[in-house]
C-alpha cells in the first residue's frame, strides 16, 4: 500500500459532529446580525498581496512572516486572505458601495496565517466578520458589542471578558509611537530578542509581549491613553457611558493594541479562561482611516472578528447535546421488490416534508436495524415482502424497541405526527404540503 497523503499542518478536517456545532454557532450568529440589519456579503478568498501590505502594515507579523503568498501563472503575487477586513473595504471601494452610505456587512469564511500551530491556533482558521461603513459616532461601537454581547447569550457563554481600548487617532498614534520607541530605547539591554525586533518596525505590539521577563518594562511604559487626542478621549468616553448604560462589563486594558495598523480609536477583544494560551474569540476595532487609506474617500468604519474554532471549542466544553440534523425515519428494505418499491416510497415522504435516510446497499434485518440506529432516526421503517404484499409497512421505534403495522398510505400522517414535534419542522413540512 502507498504511503496515504495528510491534510496540510495546521488546516483540519471538520468532521460531521463538529460542524454541527459550527451550525449551531453560525445559525446564532446569523439571527443576531440580521437582527441589527447586517447583510451577508461574499469575497474571494484570493487577494493581490499589495492589499494587505497597504491595511494591515507591512511591518506587521501577519505581512511580515504569516501569509500564504505566491505568484500565480502570470506573476501576479496574491495571497490567501489572512482576514477579512482589507478585503470588504477594497470590494466597498470597488463596488461603489461605501462613499456617503451606510453599510452594515458581514461575512463568514476562512482565513490564512502561517503561524505555528497549536491548540485553538491553526493555519487555516474560520472567522465571521462584521464591518460597518459611514458612521463615526461610538453608538456604533456599542452596537458591534452588544451584537456580541447578544451572541454569546443565545450561545449559552457565559464568563467571557471585554477588554478596551482606544489607539487615538493615527497621528496621536504617531507621536506615542516616538515616546514609546524613545523609551525602550533605554531599556534596550533589557529587551527580549522579539522585542528588540519589534522596536523599529512595530513597537506597539512589545506592549502585547505575554513574555514575564518584559512585564515590568511594559508597566513602566508611557502610557497610550495620556496621549489622546481630546476627540478620541470623548468618543472613548461615550463608548463607556453606552456600555455602562446597557449594563455590559468591560475592562479598559491601556495594553491593548492588536496586531495590525489600520485601528484608529476603539479597539476591544473578547477574552475567556476555558482554552488555555488561545483565550481571544473575537476582536475588532473602528479604522476610520482604512477606506482612505486604500483609495477611497474618508469613510469612518468599525467592525470585529469571531473565531470559529474558538467558539466551537467552547461550545463543546460547555457539554450537552447539540444533536443536529437527524433523519424522522430509516427505511429497511428487504427483498428485490421492496427494494424497487423504497426509492420511490422514500421520495413521496421526503415530498411530505420528512428527512429519510433509505438504505443502500442491501443487508438482512439486523445490518439494516445497526445502521438504521447510527443514523440517528427515531423510527425504522421496515418494507419487507408481507409489507409489499399488503401495502403495509411495518414501524419500529428506536428508543423504545416497541413495533406495530400500520397501511403505507398512513405512513405520513404517523411520521408528522410522531416526529414533528418541532416547530420549525412542521412549519415546514405544512407548506410543503400546501
Ligand atoms: P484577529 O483577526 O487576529 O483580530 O482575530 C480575530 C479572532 O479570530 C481571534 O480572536 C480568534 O478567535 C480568531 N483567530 C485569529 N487567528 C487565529 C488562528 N490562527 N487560529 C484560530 N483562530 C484564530
Amino acid at each position: 500500500m502507498s504511503k496515504a497523503i495528510q491534510a496540510v499542518r495546521g488546516m483540519n478536517d471538520l468532521l460531521p459532529e463538529v460542524v454541527e456545532r459550527w451550525q449551531r454557532i453560525e445559525a446564532g450568529a446569523r439571527d443576531v446580525l440580521h437582527a441589527y440589519g447586517y447583510r451577508e456579503i461574499r469575497l474571494p478568498i484570493l487577494e493581490k498581496s499589495e492589499l494587505f501590505a497597504r491595511s494591515i502594515g507591512s511591518q506587521t507579523d501577519i505581512v511580515e512572516k504569516e501569509m500564504y503568498s505566491f505568484e500565480d501563472r502570470h506573476g501576479e503575487n496574491l495571497t490567501l486572505r489572512p482576514e477579512g477586513t482589507a478585503g470588504c473595504v477594497r470590494a466597498g471601494i470597488e463596488n461603489g458601495f461605501l462613499h456617503n452610505q451606510i453599510q452594515r456587512l458581514w461575512y463568514a469564511g476562512p482565513m490564512f496565517r502561517h503561524e505555528r500551530p497549536q491548540k485553538g491556533r491553526y493555519r487555516q482558521f474560520h472567522q465571521i466578520g462584521v464591518e460597518a461603513f459611514g458612521i463615526e459616532s461610538a453608538d456604533l461601537d456599542a452596537e458591534l458589542i452588544f451584537m456580541c454581547v447578544r451572541l454569546w447569550r443565545a450561545l449559552g457563554f457565559d464568563g467571557l471578558t471585554l477588554q478596551l481600548n482606544s489607539l487615538g487617532t493615527l497621528e496621536c498614534r504617531a507621536a506615542y509611537r516616538r515616546e514609546l520607541v524613545h523609551y525602550l530605547e533605554t531599556q534596550r539591554g533589557k529587551l527580549d530578542e522579539d522585542s528588540l525586533r519589534r522596536l523599529d518596525r512595530n513597537p506597539l505590539r512589545i506592549l502585547d509581549s505575554k513574555n514575564p521577563a518584559m512585564q515590568e518594562i511594559i508597566a513602566a511604559a508611557p502610557d497610550l491613553f495620556e496621549h489622546l487626542d481630546d476627540a478620541s478621549r470623548a468618543h472613548f468616553e461615550r463608548l463607556g457611558d453606552y456600555l455602562r448604560q446597557a449594563g455590559v462589563a468591560f475592562t479598559v486594558n491601556p495594553r491593548l493594541v492588536r496586531g495590525l495598523d489600520y485601528y484608529t480609536r476603539t479597539v476591544f477583544e473578547w477574552t475567556t479562561d476555558r482554552l488555555g494560551a488561545q483565550s481571544a474569540v473575537g476582536a475588532g476595532g473602528r479604522y476610520d482611516g482604512l477606506v482612505e487609506q486604500l483609495g477611497g474617500r474618508p469613510t469612518p468604519a468599525a467592525g470585529f472578528a469571531i473565531g470559529l474554532e474558538r467558539l466551537a471549542e467552547l461550545l463543546a466544553l460547555q457539554g450537552g447535546s447539540h444533536q443536529g440534523v437527524r433523519p424522522h425515519g430509516y427505511l429497511v428494505l428487504l427483498g428485490e421488490e421492496a427494494e424497487r418499491q423504497g426509492l420511490s416510497l422514500a421520495e413521496r415522504l421526503r415530498d411530505a416534508g420528512l428527512r429519510i435516510e433509505c438504505n443502500g446497499g442491501g443487508g438482512g434485518l439486523k445490518t439494516q436495524l445497526k445502521r438504521a440506529d447510527r443514523s440517528g432516526a427515531r423510527h425504522a421503517l421496515l418494507l419487507g415482502e408481507d409489507e409489499v404484499r399488503n401495502a403495509s409497512i411495518t414501524i419500529k421505534d428506536l428508543r423504545d424497541g416497541a413495533q406495530r403495522s400500520i397501511a403505507q398510505n398512513e405512513l405520513i400522517d404517523f411520521l408528522l405526527g410522531s416526529n414533528l414535534k418541532n416547530k420549525e419542522d412542521k412549519a415546514t413540512a405544512d407548506e410543503r404540503r400546501r
